[in-house]
């Protein structure tokens, strides 16, 4: 992606360079044809002004929310946020990993969806949830994801913790995410894996709201090993890349928001059997082989321009 950037600079900044100096209009009085033009130049300008760049450094630099209703507008890969909301960086049954980096923001139901699952898992005795990111405080592009935009996904790691004393303030601003997949075999780590797990992605994938919860292919298939007789809820529970140490939910569009535009539904069925089969057999090793160029991102919606006002 950054190679494909630079090539298009280095194509259009020697000719720009020749002719003008970046950002000069040139203008020279040729009558009607002239000011036609100008006159389109500046029918067009507005156009242009409303593309929102999808630039990290940008929407990384907001630190704080807009004021005002919540607003979900785009996708979860392109998308922004109005009036977003903090989770506590420590409740009774889960603490914010790394705070430092700002992204423990969302949409209000996404924070009471982490309130309500820690709270849960808490109650139900299966300990402290370490919360990894939300998303900025007016969402946009994050570095390191490609998605968690608009507010509405969340990365909880595995690792559970006995009480919220376990981590030092050092390791909660730095910690160790730890893989509960075994690489050599692609099978999920027994070692560490429990049924206090496969209880978790239960009560989240069962929880109102929750539209799918990205698992990497190994714990899918663990996930359908030990569900038991109650496997509905598998069905939220979707193959993927990566998440070997996390799982990552989505929520899916919430009724306040009419510019936020829903993925594609889950197909039906437990996704157990053929389709976890295939992932391990050729999904894995298709990533591997590169696949999917990523080229220029595209601007974030014209109405995130709304989200950038001071
Ligand atoms: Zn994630």
């Amino acid at each position: 992606m950054t190679r494909r950037c630079l090539q298009r600079t280095g194509r259009l900044a020697p000719n720009r360079g020749l002719l003008q100096a970046p950002g000069a209009r040139a203008w020279s009085p040729r009558g009607w044809l002239g000011a036609l033009l100008v006159g389109l130049a500046a029918l067009i300008a507005p156009a242009a002004a409303a593309q929102v760049p999808n630039s990290d450094a940008l929407w990384s630099s907001f630190a704080e929310p807009t004021v005002g209703a919540p607003q979900v507008i785009g996708t979860y890969t392109n998308g922004c946020i109005g009036g977003a909301q903090s989770i506590a960086l420590e409740g009774p049954g889960h603490v914010v990993i790394r705070p430092q980096r700002n992204r423990y923001w969302g949409h209000p139901s996404l924070i009471a969806f982490v309130n309500w699952l820690s709270e849960q898992a808490h109650r139900e005795g299966l300990g402290v949830l370490m919360i990894a990111d939300l998303g900025q405080p007016r969402g946009g592009p994050v570095t390191g994801h490609a998605s968690h935009e608009m507010g509405l996904d969340v990365d909880i790691w595995l690792q559970i913790l006995p009480s919220r004393d376990t981590l030092s303030p050092a390791e909660v601003a730095a910690p160790q995410e730890v893989s509960f997949v075994v690489e050599s075999s692609l099978t999920v780590d027994r070692a560490i894996w429990t049924p206090a797990h496969v209880r978790l992605y239960q009560l989240a994938a069962s929880y109102p709201g929750v539209e799918r919860i990205f698992a990497h292919p190994a714990l899918k298939q663990a996930l359908c090993a030990d569900a038991g007789v109650d496997r509905a809820w598998l069905n939220r529970v979707r193959p993927w890349y990566g998440h070997t140490g996390h799982m990552h939910v989505r929520l899916a569009c919430p009724a306040d928001s009419p510019q936020c535009r829903a993925q594609a539904p889950v197909p039906p069925g437990d996704g157990c059997g053929a389709e976890v089969d295939w992932w391990l057999a050729e999904g894995l090793h298709q990533r591997r082989g590169g696949g999917g160029g990523a080229g220029t991102p595209p601007p974030l919606p014209a109405a995130c321009a709304m989200v950038m006002q001071p």
